[in-house]
């Protein structure tokens, strides 16, 4: 029996099944490789953010099993008081040097990282301009640092620009933020037209580069590198957690900006610091990657493979440029019956609607990998063609 004073969430959580907005958790009892073990059965992984199948890479795991015998489990302590290890040093560095940047801070997690950053460099009295479609962790970060929010339309520096004349003579400092790749849909921030306008009112630059890193630029570099930007962002905002397969936030960037955080942020010191296992297998995915461009490589050529035979067997892959796949169904509980349908036929694909993306806009994300193989793309793309012949998108 639920107390009184808790039946409202009773209520609450009835009417989100009744709404179908009701979140399912799936059961996941293997590594996410390219084939998965999900709710118990082997299904083909094209929904995971494993996008250079680092997350089972065994140079990662010797790195994290050795560091759990040199450093044990826990530091037991925040990076300020006596968590900081020599390993968070040496990523510190590393991650630094291979986005071409002064300085670093890793941090728990990238949602984290939006925090750690915004609520030090913009306060009351300040403002942040924000791409309408930035992630959550982006918005309440700008939340929690009290300066007034202007969202902008999505990625439209022209209104960006409407904005900062509008709004910005009222504040004492502005900050304009932006994904770099927006996840729902796979399309980019025009980061040059962002920077110009940024430039010429004077405003801090940040960016949160958490799909771009290890996938777009010069082997994975990210979003600025794509752009060619080097120097121009203040600040960087990363995830080891989705191409780098391991977990953990990086804020990168200007020193003098990465150096007050370290004083100010206050995941950084008030929560304990990342385990020396994950550190140690975030290092070495930096690593793996300074060394060679093969899996990002790879990556773009599955992508290239599934994305234009789907375009051929008349799926519409919507405006996405990166390896985030959205197979635009409509309706929403088309796009349910779809995704079921696949993992019937052992293919693991998440259907995506409302609040999520926006009404009449579901759609099936696929998720490409180098992990994936040339059969495990031809059996993706079988049962995609089965499928929408079967529910009648193509
Ligand atoms: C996934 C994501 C995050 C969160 O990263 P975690 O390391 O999983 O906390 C932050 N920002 C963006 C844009 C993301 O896509």
């Amino acid at each position: 029996m639920t107390e009184a004073k808790l039946t409202w969430i009773e209520d609450e959580l009835t009417s989100l099944k009744e709404s179908g907005l009701f979140i399912n958790l799936r059961v996941i009892d293997s590594a996410p490789g390219a084939w998965m073990q999900v709710d118990g059965k082997r299904v083909l992984n094209l929904c995971t953010n494993n996008y250079l199948g680092l997350a089972n890479d065994e140079r990662l795991m010797r790195a994290a099993k050795q560091a759990v015998d040199d450093f044990g489990v826990g530091p037991t302590a925040v990076r300020s008081i006596a968590g900081t290890l020599a390993l968070h040093v040496e990523l510190e560095r590393a991650v630094a040097a291979f986005k071409g940047v002064e300085d670093a801070l890793y941090v728990q997690s990238g949602f984290v990282a939006n925090q750690a950053a915004l609520v030090p460099l913009v306060g009351r009295g300040d403002v942040i301009f924000s791409d309408r479609l930035n992630h959550a962790s982006i918005i309440d970060g700008a939340r929690l640092s009290r300066a007034k929010i202007v969202v902008y339309e999505h990625a439209d520096t022209d209104d960006l620009e409407a904005k900062v004349k509008e709004h910005l003579s009222q504040y004492r400092r502005g900050l304009v933020v932006t994904d770099g790749v927006f996840s729902m849909d796979g399309d980019i921030a025009p980061l040059d037209k962002i920077y110009a306008v940024a430039e010429t009112y004077g405003l801090m630059t940040m960016v949160d580069d958490a799909h771009g890193e290890g996938v777009l630029g010069e082997g994975g570099r990210g979003i600025v590198d794509h752009f060619g930007l080097h120097g121009k962002f203040d600040v960087e905002i990363g995830t080891f957690s989705k191409a780098f397969g391991v977990v953990g936030g990086v804020v990168a960037g200007k020193k003098v900006i990465v150096d007050y955080l370290r004083q100010k942020a206050r995941p950084f010191l008030f929560s304990n610091a990342v385990t020396a296992a994950d550190t140690a297998g975030c290092l070495a995915a930096v690593n793996v990657l300074s060394e060679s461009t093969d899996l990002v490589d790879r990556l773009w050529k599955n992508t290239d493979i599934f994305k234009s035979a789907m375009v051929l067997l008349g799926f519409d892959v919507g405006n996405s440029v990166t390896p985030i796949t959205p197979v635009m169904l409509g309706d929403v509980k088309l796009a349910k019956n779809f995704s079921q349908r696949l993992f019937d036929e052992d293919v693991f694909a998440m259907a995506l609607g409302f609040p999520t993306v926006p009404q009449g806009l579901a759609r099936i994300r696929v998720m490409l990998s180098a992990a994936l193989s040339q059969d495990d793309l031809d059996y993706g793309l079988e049962k995609f063609e089965k499928i929408g012949r079967e529910l009648g998108v193509i």
